[in-house]
């Protein structure tokens, strides 16, 4: 699960993070008072979307001209004109993809005074087994340019979970990031705090692009971009209470509620499978015959009837799923539970693509009967292979 920027910033706060003080708004109504609020002379307006590179970013309906999704307001009525322009409108930046997104909240900050921006984050290194951090003096651009065109500009730090932020690890940190007198003292106090902050709320990550040294030589958190393990979220009640679901697809949310493993792609061929293994094998042999998957979607092991008429049902309602391919292989999942829920699903929604299934294991025979007799137009398939040729073939004909 992913939070807002502004969100972030008061998790981390809330761990004594230097970060500036600013006010959250949902309506342009509200910019001029939040800005009253703010010491200025300089304000920050800033785009609330799960997406970075909003300083760059676009706005749809303003034209190539306009300002960016991050905006310097040298006064109240400056910040609340950006307000103004902003709310509503649909962001496009690196991380959004060309359809953009609609901002519906605003962060209006106190502006600081930048000599260095720095690049900070913390995530699982999974090739070391330890969280570790990632900090570069190249701050405030994106980091995966950095790591192409100067790698040897990205210091990794992986911190011992017996021992957590050590002295040394304090040192390598702030050697790696050039900070000295002021700030180093403060890396000092922020290092230890991040990493609490990480470790106790089950964080995946935690970006800190730009962590910036102010003209006074003090730190300060700019920007901060956090995800949450979704596994670990029952433990936090607080950071659930966070979530935007404006900002999520609509078809993950209507999954989670059924408790399905399902990812949102662009392709055109949805996916009703079971096991994470197979799925990802019969999107793999989709795209193998030059055809991509609408989606990921694993039903599970003891899939009921009612869930897999759910996730047959969220396949559908995608207007860009051109034809559906069911790959079954029943272990613990029964065959005519899923011929039921299929069955059912298309009763209720009606089937207007093409429809390839393939069936194997326990309780085939019944399965296969049930979706004969249902009267449904499928196409039937021997094994993954022939699946996956049939489904392309009658999407690339249809
Ligand atoms: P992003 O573009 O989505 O990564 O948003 P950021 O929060 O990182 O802001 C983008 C850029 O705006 C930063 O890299 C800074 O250069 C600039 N910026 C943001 N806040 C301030 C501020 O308080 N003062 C100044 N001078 N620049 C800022
Ligand atoms: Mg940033």
């Amino acid at each position: 699960m992913n939070i807002h920027e502004y969100q972030a910033k008061q998790v981390l706060k809330s761990y004594g993070a230097p970060v500036a003080e600013g006010v959250a708004i949902m309506s342009a109504d509200e910019a001029e008072k939040a800005a009253k609020s703010l010491p200025g002379p300089l304000y920050v307006v800033k785009s609330q979307i799960h997406a970075g590179g909003r300083g760059k970013g676009k706005f749809k309906e303003l034209g190539p001209d306009a300002k960016g999704g991050v905006r310097l307001a040298k006064s109240i009525e400056d910040a609340a004109a950006d307000a103004k322009e902003m709310l509503g409108h649909t962001l496009v930046t690196k991380q959004t993809g060309p359809e953009g997104k609609q901002v519906g909240r605003l962060y209006i900050e106190d502006g600081a005074d930048i000599a260095r921006e720095l690049y900070l984050s913390i995530l699982v290194d999974r090739t070391v087994g330890r969280v570790a951090f990632v900090v570069s003096t190249e701050g405030g651009m994106d980091i995966e340019t950095v790591a192409e065109e100067t790698p040897d500009k990205i210091v990794t730090v992986a911190i011992d979970p017996d021992k957590g932020v050590t002295a040394d690890d304090v040192k390598a940190l702030n050697a790696a990031l050039k900070l000295e007198d002021e700030a180093a003292k403060d890396g000092e106090a922020l290092f230890p705090i991040l990493y609490k902050a990480f470790t106790e709320k089950d964080m995946s990550l935690l970006e800190i692009n730009p962590l910036i040294v102010m003209e006074n030589g003090r730190l300060r958190v700019l920007d901060a971009k956090v995800s949450f393990d979704n596994n670990a979220l029952f433990r936090h009640p607080d950071i659930v209470e966070l979530r935007d679901t404006t900002e999520e697809d609509a078809k993950e949310i209507e999954a989670s509620k059924y408790d399905l493993a399902y990812v949102a792609l662009d392709g055109n061929i949805g996916c009703m499978v079971n096991g994470a293994g197979l799925a990802m094998a019969t999107m793999d042999i989709i795209k193998l015959y030059g055809a991509e998957p609408a989606n990921f979607l694993d039903v599970g092991g003891g899939a009921s009837k009612e869930k897999v008429t759910a996730a047959f049902k969220i396949i559908t309602a995608d207007p860009n799923v051109k034809g559906i391919l069911v790959n079954i292989f029943g272990g613990i999942m029964r065959c005519d539970v899923i011929a039921e829920g299929v069955v059912a699903a298309v009763k209720e929604v009606g089937l207007k693509v093409p429809l390839v299934v393939r069936l194997e294991g326990t309780n085939v025979e019944l399965g296969k009967k049930i979706i004969n007799e249902s009267g449904l137009n499928v196409i039937a398939a021997d094994d993954l292979d022939d699946a996956a040729k049939k489904i392309v073939k009658a999407v690339s004909e249809g």
